[in-house]
């Protein structure tokens, strides 16, 4: 099977040989995905000319009718999905909720947003300023749809939540999308797309897709257009600087590899509520996906005098992992999605090996050569200051790495050492501490995550991005910002001061939306 691609309203197929997709637990080919010699240029223009046309017609409240029903056709074939994202990602069945449902829930809760936004097509900002002596001269604020296309590329890990996020935003601000998914695990968008687009409930041009390479995509994009690029930093460092030299260049945010913290407050002691709610978060980080999120806990943060104890509980928890086939019911673990994301993951653990010892690993089943196992493990670093690499290395798998800390100042440090990261979460009951991890380690961060007695375990989870809060993060993080509701829309439309007269003003403002974004 060779994966079309989605431009100019027809699918097309690439004209070279493609590149495989397998299913990581055999690492049998199942299908493969080739771009080359489509007509990028020509499906961008179509879905700007004609798809942004449609949408940007649309009221706020009427694009949101479209998102509903995008969400209804994915409903509607969840069951193909979740066996797609068995074969092709090696999900078990809550690993696939987390990237198909996480992606639908995404798409409805932009839809009852945009009902809420009403029959707009702009938006204006509360109050005005008066500019001249006399009360006739003002300036509002007024956000606009730009008349361009959003290009979305993708990471590997979330074939579902990672394109629809995006489309979701994109549509509801009057933006056609283009889709780019990862290729290694591009079928389950494939289907998706294909399926929404027989169901005819977009109109033409607002949703494209190219399955396979992406390269020359930068090259057909004007300064209306958009890149919304999410992956490793490698490659959101290659967009920057395919984009730096060029006068009138489409917007790009990046999200990238991000060295996520969790912390155990220093008043925290093993009969502390907080001790097993934090226990069972760094638990599902090392099983949720196979460790394959980009908001995972890597580094545990915990008090020195601490340490043994939820090393040896979270040691007991990882060692007891069951791991193997995601259609095995009784797995909790599956496969990395191929050998190359196998390889480099055991390479980063042997390079932490290097600064931390290894505290508990669960036991691999017999295992095909060519699949993309790799055993849970939990680590230690004994001189978190003095380490790097504990910092620097995101494994992208099961591996977490437990720093002991002094004190709440060594504890900030040493979130920070991330240099920027997408989120963090913090176990405490203490509200100075709660005051001082917000006050040293928020501008390192994009979320926060508190959890304490009052919250207990009513809380969305450290590695979960709900589409109500921003994502994405500072620094190494890449420095993007995506969702949190209406700010999402900051990306695809303009912010301009409107200066004049009070009366004119006042129409602007009543065919408009009045939201503080
Ligand atoms: P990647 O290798 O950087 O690839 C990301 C995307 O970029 C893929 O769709 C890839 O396409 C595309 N790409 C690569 N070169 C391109 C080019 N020259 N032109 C156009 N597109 C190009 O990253 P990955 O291995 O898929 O993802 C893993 C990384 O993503 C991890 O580091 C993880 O932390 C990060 N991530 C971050 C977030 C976040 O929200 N911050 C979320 C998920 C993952 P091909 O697949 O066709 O090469």
């Amino acid at each position: 099977m060779k994966l079309e691609s989605y431009l100019s309203g027809q699918w097309v197929a690439g004209s070279g040989a493609g590149r495989p997709l397998v299913n990581p637990v055999t690492g049998a080919e199942i299908a493969r995905a080739d771009a080359s010699g489509l007509d990028l240029a020509g499906g961008i223009a179509f879905a700007r000319d004609t798809g942004g046309a449609a949408l940007g017609a649309l009221t706020f409240a009427e694009r949101g009718e479209l998102l509903k029903a995008v969400a209804d056709v994915l409903i509607a074939n969840r069951d193909a999905y979740v066996r797609i994202a068995r074969e092709n990602s090696g999900n078990t069945a809550s690993d696939a909720s987390v990237d198909i449902d996480g992606g639908i829930v995404t798409l409805k809760t932009y839809a009852r947003l945009a009902k809420s936004l009403g029959n707009a097509r702009s938006l204006i900002e509360p109050g005005q300023d008066q500019l001249a002596r006399d009360p006739v001269f003002f300036s509002r604020h007024v956000w606009t749809s730009r008349p361009g296309v959003a290009v979305q590329v993708n990471a590997f890990n979330f074939p579902s939540w990672g394109m629809w996020e995006k489309v979701a935003v994109a549509l509801l601000a009057g933006a056609p999308s283009l889709a780019k998914p990862a290729t290694a695990t591009s079928l389950l968008s494939y289907q998706m797309v294909r399926d929404v687009i027989a169901a005819g409930v977009l109109p033409a041009g607002a949703l494209s897709l190219i399955c396979g390479g992406g390269e020359g995509l930068v090259d057909a994009l004007g300064p209306m257009d958009s890149i919304a690029f999410t992956g490793s930093a490698d490659t959101g460092a290659m967009f920057r600087q395919a984009l730096a030299g060029r006068a009138a260049a489409p917007r790009l945010t990046v999200e990238a590899d991000s060295v996520n913290a969790t912390i155990l407050g220093p008043d925290v002691t093993p009969d502390s509520p907080v001790f097993d709610l934090a226990l069972r978060e760094a638990a599902k980080a090392l099983t949720i996906k196979a460790g394959q999120l980009c908001t995972n806990i890597r580094r545990i943060l915990v008090p020195a005098a601490l340490a043994p104890a939820f090393a040896e509980a979270l040691g007991a928890k990882v060692s007891a992992l069951a791991v193997g086939d995601p259609a095995d019911e009784a797995t909790r673990v599956g496969p990395l999605i191929n050998v190359a994301q196998r390889d480099t993951a055991l390479e980063n653990i042997a390079r932490l090996g290097a600064e931390a010892r290894t505290v508990a690993t669960a036991s691999l089943p017999d295992v095909a050569p060519n699949s993309g196992f790799v055993a849970p493990q939990l680590l230690l670093c004994d001189d978190p200051t003095a380490a790097r690499a504990v910092h620097e290395i995101e494994v992208f798998g099961p591996c977490a790495t437990i720093l002991p800390y002094a004190d709440l100042d060594q504890a900030v440090q040493l979130g920070a050492a991330g240099e920027g990261s997408l989120a963090l979460s913090l176990f405490s009951d203490d509200r100075a501490v709660q005051a001082g991890v917000v006050a040293g380690l928020a501008p390192w961060h994009g979320r926060i995550l508190m959890v304490d007695a009052e919250v207990g375990r009513n809380h969305t989870g450290h590695s979960i991005v709900m589409p109500q809060c921003a994502h994405g993060g500072p620094g190494r993080a890449g420095g993007g910002e995506e969702l949190g509701g209406a700010r999402g829309l900051r990306f695809h439309m303009q912010r301009t001061a409107i200066q004049g007269g009070p009366s004119a003003l006042a129409a602007l403002a009543d065919a408009a939306c009045e939201l503080s974004l």
